[in-house]
């Protein structure tokens, strides 16, 4: 039997990579592309798994690297240094993704569909249109968690008015208060009791390399920055030891309040003074305050990179 076709999101996953990944599974079948296969580069963290059981579905399944030329999919992202172990040999069909196209090269042609959204679901979404095919409440849940994930309930400065258009289109289909049920699945995210240090400063974090420096952003959410900061010494301890293993020059975990729209951020390395312009602050007990600061993609990143 011939290989299934993987398709799958980013390391690290979220609820964007999962739920879209699951999606684009559906919409290709729907499109008679039958021997694709949605998996997953990781653990599932809580606010997927928060989706997942409200439709009682299973995650998809967990993959560490492919062979060379396997068939696959991308969703949700396109660096390889996101992606599996084992991409630069496989063989890439199709990418839906929302992000900056960077350190991304195929030998053959592809679909790519690239869009400046605040989600992968919200071209997905587009898909089902461009398609006809009707959205049942099933697939309108998995596409509306995607987008009140990424846009944080359309709060973060990434939400575009596609994705609030998406949104709108896919309450009516769920026919719930999707405010209400966001909110619900944004605090299941921010439930950081049973991780380790170690482990909060790898649930979500993006390593980037430019002109020489290599960094690391990493962002948690929760409902109090406070709660989160009583950990402070312990996270710092993770970091450092983060630094030392990867050799990093600048390790950011943004510590993300959800429901007022401001982060702290916690720095650390041998270039943070570059953290400090970026974001014109002064780090005081390796912290800092950014008021408004919500999304790594539009705020973090941008501040950091054009200091480099
Ligand atoms: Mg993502
Ligand atoms: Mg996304
Ligand atoms: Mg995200």
């Amino acid at each position: 039997m011939k290989e299934k076709v993987l398709i799958f999101g980013h390391k690290n996953p979220d609820t964007d990579s999962i739920c879209s990944s699951i999606v684009r599974e559906i919409l290709d079948k729907k499109n008679g592309w039958e021997d694709t296969k949605a998996v997953r580069l990781g653990n599932i963290n809580k606010e997927t798994q928060y989706v997942l059981n409200y439709l009682g579905i299973e995650a998809p399944e967990l993959i560490e690297s492919v062979e060379e030329g396997q068939e696959v999919i991308l969703v949700d992202h396109n660096e390889f240094g996101q992606s599996v172990e084992g991409i630069g040999k496989a063989k890439i069909l199709s990418v839906t993704d929302h992000h900056r196209i960077a350190n991304f090269e195929t030998v053959e042609p592809l679909y790519y569909n690239a869009k400046p959204y605040g989600c992968t679901s919200t071209i997905l979404f587009e898909e089902f249109k461009t398609h006809n095919h009707k959205i049942d409440k099933k697939e309108a849940i998995l596409m509306a968690s995607a987008i009140i994930s990424d846009t944080l309930l359309l709060k973060s400065p990434t939400t575009t008015k596609y994705d609030i258009k998406a949104l709108e289109e896919l309450e009516k289909i769920v026919g719930i208060d999707i405010k209400e049920y966001g909110l619900e699945m944004l605090k299941a995210g921010t439930d950081l009791d049973d991780f380790t240090a170690e482990e909060l400063v790898n649930l979500d974090a993006k390593s980037l390399d430019k002109n020489g420096v290599k960094f690391v952003i990493a962002q948690v959410n929760t409902v109090s920055i406070p709660e989160v900061l009583k950990r402070q010494e312990e996270l710092e301890t993770a970091i450092k030891n983060e630094i030392d293993k990867n050799g990093l020059n600048i390790f950011v975990l943004a510590i993300t309040d959800i429901l007022n729209s401001n982060s702290e951020i916690i720095a650390l390395g041998d270039k943070v003074e570059i953290v400090e312009k970026g974001f014109n602050t002064k780090l005081e007990n390796n912290r800092a305050f950014l008021k408004g600061v919500v999304s790594r993609k539009k705020q973090l990143l941008p501040n950091i990179d054009k200091k480099l």
